[in-house]
């Protein structure tokens, strides 16, 4: 058994019965990421709550995540605000509204990274 476990399959002298036979497919399971080794899911299509506007969510590969700045909740740390998205302009509108902002945006990490976001261009008009 030892000896089978560790097999491997040159897959360009494969004749016809290995491929159906049973190492094979256990083979091609054990690598099933192989067909799409690049593959990043899709951006999340969603709305602006607040303009109606099309927003993509982009998947960040480091955070094996998707990006969190347009996701409302983020921001705002309120249940009743998950699942609702905010578009790039009506973040940098509402950072310059100072008022509403310190209103809306109470924690301090979340300030300092909204301003990091516009500061750096992450987020503009
Ligand atoms: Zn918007």
């Amino acid at each position: 058994m030892r000896k089978k476990n560790n097999l491997v399959i040159n897959e360009k002298k494969l004749k016809k019965e290995d491929v159906k036979s049973k190492w094979y497919k256990i083979y091609m399971k054990k690598k099933p990421n192989q067909t799409k080794p690049d593959w990043v899911p899709e951006p999340l299509k969603k709305k602006c709550f607040q303009c109606k506007s099309n927003i993509l969510i982009k998947f960040v590969v480091p955070n094996k995540d998707y990006s969190q700045k347009n996701s409302w909740s983020y921001w705002t740390e309120k249940k009743q605000d998950q699942g609702k998205y905010i578009c790039d302009g009506c973040l940098f509108k509402l950072y310059n509204n100072k008022i509403l902002y310190w209103k809306t945006i109470t924690s301090p990490k979340k300030k300092q990274r909204m301003r990091t976001y516009v500061f750096t261009g992450t987020i503009s008009s």
